[in-house]
């Protein structure tokens, strides 16, 4: 089977910084102080309880979300307010969410075709030829013809991540994308994640699924109140966790 990542580098150069972000929502104060690098083919995992900003963080870094202060870089250049340079940096971001987010009128061929065409001019027969060959990776292409309806949650998602790849993003962001899943289905989303982690995608993954943390993870990252407490091997930081909010946070979710 083709890569799923053609051309994916292993160097650990960095691909995503975050230099001391700040944000706030009104009087919350969501982000403090967030100091990141992730290394090209480097798989995050981040942790943390309900509500510690790790959405958040995930958004401000393809600019769904503003930030106050600090800088984002992606592959070295600051992520710019706005214009065209922002669109085309954030085409290297690819995201999924916790719902899938799929375009419910739109067939799930041209789910994934949609981006290409408009933003990246592809002509139509070549976006569905990348967009058939995506989502026969991902084991959906028997359903391209149909709706997102008619699909199972675990198969909607699995659209999701051949949609967000077939922009050829730099790194993917997963916001815990299996919490919304009946239990059966996580495992085929997980799967594919997994494949793509081998393959040398960039990954930063919010998930409680310790499982896939200790099985791709390069480093648990984990939030809390808005700060980032711990960094560390998946080993290291389910084994021996150093503050009392990660042993704590730990106590409760395994
Ligand atoms: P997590 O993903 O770790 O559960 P979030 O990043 O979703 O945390 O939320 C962090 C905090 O910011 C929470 O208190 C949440 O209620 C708040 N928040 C998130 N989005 C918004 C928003 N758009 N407006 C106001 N508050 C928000
Ligand atoms: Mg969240």
């Amino acid at each position: 089977m083709a890569a799923l990542v053609p051309g994916a580098e292993d160097p650990r150069s960095p691909l995503v910084e975050l230099s001391h972000v700040e944000k706030h929502f009104g009087e919350l104060h969501v982000l403090k102080d967030i100091n990141l690098t992730v290394g090209k083919g480097e798989v995050l995992v981040v942790v943390g309880p309900s509500g510690s900003g790790k959405s958040t963080m995930c958004r401000t870094i393809n600019r769904l979300e503003t930030i106050d202060s600090g800088v984002i870089r992606i592959d070295g250049r600051p992520l710019p307010q706005e214009g065209k340079e922002l669109a085309s940096l954030r085409a290297e971001v690819g995201m999924v969410f916790q719902s899938f987010n799929l375009f419910a009128n739109k067939s799930i061929l041209d789910n994934v075709t949609l981006a290409p065409i408009k933003v990246r001019h592809m002509d139509r027969k070549e976006a569905e030829d990348l967009a058939m060959e995506l989502l026969a990776r991902v084991g959906v292409d028997s359903q391209a013809a149909k709706m997102p309806s008619q699909l199972s949650g675990g198969q909607q998602q699995r659209v999701a991540i051949a949609r967000a790849l077939a922009m050829h993003p730099k790194v993917m962001l997963f916001d815990e994308p299996t919490s919304a899943l009946d239990p059966e289905m996580v495992n085929e989303v997980l799967d594919v994640m997994v494949e793509l982690a081998h393959e040398g995608m960039t990954m930063i993954c919010v998930t409680h699924e310790m499982g896939f943390a200790r099985k791709v993870a390069n480093r648990v990252v984990f939030m809390a109140d808005g700060r980032i407490l711990e960094q560390n091997t998946p080993e290291e930081f389910f084994e021996h966790p150093q503050t009392d909010r990660a042993k704590d946070f730990l106590s409760k979710i395994l």
